[in-house]
């Protein structure tokens, strides 16, 4: 993969479909897009997901794509170590599994034995399903969860279906997070002030290191500016902050480079946290990934989630905190950690 725009032509050279969704309108799109590619069809996607004894890794590398319908339930209430930003009910979806980005901290490596992607192309079901919800209350919905939903987006089409689909029902609120370069979606879709997109920033050094694939720190800029300047709300996430030797150096030179490139006053906010991942999934991440530095690193294992010594940790986020100030108001800043705005 030679470059970063590739991506979004990954060849996927075998697509596995299941049998149920073989006639599905995006299915048909999706495979009219692959027309040398092996269709494979299956019974249910987890019995090529779910596989024992499969190399994440290698699949990681050369993907496979399996096209599949998700059933049962699909809206799911936010675990406590992500950021809630305030919201009463916050809940998250999973339209794909598995991300074409390969961060090397990524808590998937440690979730799935497949590094192959799976997308549910039944969107309309989980749409269905939150429309039950909204019924109940409002909802606050993190929708490009266990992937990233830009980066697919020339296959499925999904963030312009969720951000018509919340233009349309006031109470809803979402958010699509990504380290993507891709502008084009904002000509695409009407703003909404409802319809958050969210930009996870690292210091270059650090994305060259252990963010592969993913867009640059310009190209993030770039991408989040052109969403402020269509009228979207932007939301910076500086999280997962990871050590580095260097790191107060590196993390000032990119909120040099932040403020040259975004009119931050017009942020809708900001997250700062430190990387965390539970417990169980670094297990089998250890043992994967035995020479990562970031995967062998001396955590603490706190409430079943492996983090930074808290004094490394408070000040980490501390000198973010101290960063963010100088350009920020407090009352736009949430700190993942502690579950409260500071
Ligand atoms: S962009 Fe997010 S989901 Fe994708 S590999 Fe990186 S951390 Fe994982």
């Amino acid at each position: 993969m030679s470059s970063v725009k590739d991506l979004f032509n990954f060849p996927f050279s075998h697509i596995y479909v299941e049998e149920k969704v073989m006639d599905h309108e995006l299915t048909r799109k999706i495979l009219s897009r692959y027309a040398k590619s092996s269709v494979i069809p299956i019974t249910h996607y987890k019995d090529v997901f779910n596989r024992p004894n499969q190399s994440f890794l290698l699949q990681k590398a050369v993907p496979s794509l399996i096209l599949a319908r998700n059933t049962g339930a699909s809206v799911f209430q936010g675990a406590p170590v992500c950021q809630d930003f305030g919201y009463d009910h916050f809940y998250y979806t999973s339209c794909a599994r598995n991300c074409i980005f390969d961060c090397e901290y990524c808590y998937l490596r440690g979730m799935y034995g497949s590094g192959n992607v799976v997308i549910f192309v039944n969107l309309e079901d989980i749409l269905s399903e939150v429309e039950e919800l909204l019924k109940e209350h409002p909802v606050y919905l993190c929708v490009s969860f266990d992937t990233d939903l830009i980066a697919l987006e020339n296959l499925t089409g999904f963030v312009a279906r969720w951000a018509e689909f919340t233009r349309s029902h006031e109470d809803l609120t979402i958010e699509i997070r990504t380290k993507s370069f891709r502008k084009d979606i904002y000509e695409k879709i009407a703003p909404c002030d409802r319809v958050i997109f969210a930009y996870t920033l690292s210091p270059q050094e650090i994305i060259e290191k252990y963010e592969k694939r993913t867009a640059s720190l310009a190209e993030r800029l770039g991408a989040a500016a052109c969403a402020m300047e269509k009228g979207f709300p932007v939301r910076l996430c500086f999280d997962p902050l990871i050590y580095v030797q260097n790191g107060k150096d590196l993390y000032t030179s990119m909120f040099e480079e932040v403020q040259r490139n975004i009119d931050v006053h017009r942020l809708k906010d900001v997250s700062v946290g430190s990387f965390r991942i539970s417990s169980e999934y670094i297990k089998k991440i250890r043992k994967d990934f035995p020479t990562s530095s970031i995967c062998q690193f001396p955590y603490e294992n706190r409430d079943g989630y492996m983090q930074y010594p808290r004094e490394l940790q408070k000040e980490m986020e501390n000198t973010l905190l101290t960063l963010l100030q100088s350009f920020i108001s407090k009352d736009k800043i949430y700190m993942t950690d502690t579950e409260e705005k500071t």
